[in-house]
């Protein structure tokens, strides 16, 4: 459970409510924030009861938390999280959603890279994109040019104010990845990496956590947990597709519908990215669509200046003209899609 103390609460007040929980076996966890501590108590509730601690003076309110995922939960945070950026760029809440495009690998051509930039920004995206570290099944495909490839991001991002997201693939590459990037990404096949989770939850740059191949909704929100737990609370979650029986027509099954369960159990923004979730060009707007349709918080795409000679994902990546047509259509939905909720949310 959780429980918050009043504004007013005194130290004595507050120690006797650790007291009594931690001689009931309870481990507890207090922060002091800027107007109530807050003290997070595991343990069984039928040692001691909520109404007991409640009876305690300075004691404002409970909460009892059904989850295993505590702090990504509702339960503990009813209202949404909204991660801000310098430059004004919101995701979460209320915000209109957000878009994040670029290429699967950032490769040697720079000038690429500037084209897919100036693009995205053009159609209006906040996020540029692209991998310095790849997770490749094989160790004979790319891999990925590293350090340069989050120079040239960075240099993209001076030239079009775009910010920037790539993955992390190891602890030991954080410190100088949070030079160059905006938004650490961890990608599907490290979902349950714990010590990486626990390394970015170390960072103070927002998370970008994709769900697992095979993760079930509760194991993808128990993997933010581990982020939340230490303390980065800018977990931003990612529907991407999971594994399943058919993989003939698209690589992976979209789940559009843990987007709105998550919205329900949990209030961390999620994104939808129908690049690796179908892994075919021709679903990405539609698979956009429905992940705005449902809640989504913004979408990721795949774009590269030459896709037929990307050194990776080239089929699931959207031309640069192809992309242009795309986010001409998205941008007017997504448009009409915000207006509406306001106007409905106003109206009830
Ligand atoms: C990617 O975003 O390029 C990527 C490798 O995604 P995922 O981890 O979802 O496969
Ligand atoms: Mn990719």
């Amino acid at each position: 459970m959780i429980i918050i103390m009043e504004r007013n609460a005194t130290k004595v007040n507050i120690q006797k409510v650790l007291d009594l929980l931690t001689d009931n076996g309870f481990k507890v966890r207090c922060t002091e924030g800027e107007i109530h501590t807050v003290i997070d108590a595991i343990g069984d509730k039928n040692t001691v009861s909520p109404g007991r601690i409640a009876a305690l003076e300075g004691v404002k309110e409970i909460k009892v938390i059904r989850e295993p995922y505590r702090l990504a939960s509702r339960d503990g945070q009813d209202e949404d999280t909204v991660i801000s950026f310098p430059n004004g760029v919101k995701i979460g809440g209320n915000n209109k959603p957000v878009v994040m495009a670029g290429p699967c690998s950032v490769e040697e051509d720079f000038e690429g890279l500037l084209k897919v930039a100036v693009a995205a920004k053009e159609a209006g995206c906040q996020f540029l994109r692209g991998g310095a570290f790849k997770p490749r099944t094989s160790p004979y495909d790319f891999q990925g040019f590293g350090e340069k490839a989050l120079r040239y991001l960075k240099k993209a991002s001076e030239e079009t104010g775009l910010l920037t997201v790539s993955e992390v693939m190891d602890a030991s590459d954080l410190d100088m990845m949070c030079d160059y990037v905006d938004v650490l990404q961890i990608g599907a096949r490290n979902v349950q990496n714990f010590k990486l989770l626990h390394a970015v939850g170390r960072c103070n740059k927002p998370v970008i956590l994709k769900r697992g191949l095979a993760s079930t909704i509760r194991e993808f929100l128990l993997a933010a947990e581990h982020i939340l737990y230490h303390g980065n609370k800018n977990v931003i979650l990612c529907e991407r597709g999971i594994r399943s029986f058919d993989s003939a027509f698209t690589r992976n099954v979209m789940d559009i519908a843990s987007i709105p369960v998550i919205k329900k159990y949990s209030h961390l923004p999620i994104i939808i990215d129908p690049s690796h979730g179908t892994g075919q060009r021709y679903l990405i707007e539609p698979l956009a669509k429905a992940g705005l349709v449902v809640g989504a918080d913004g979408i990721m795409i795949e774009v590269h200046h030459d896709p037929e000679n990307a050194l990776s994902d080239g089929k699931q990546s959207l031309p640069i003209p192809m992309f242009k047509e795309v986010m001409e259509r998205l941008n007017r939905f997504s448009n009409r899609l915000h207006y509406e909720k306001q106007y409905l949310s106003a109206d009830v």
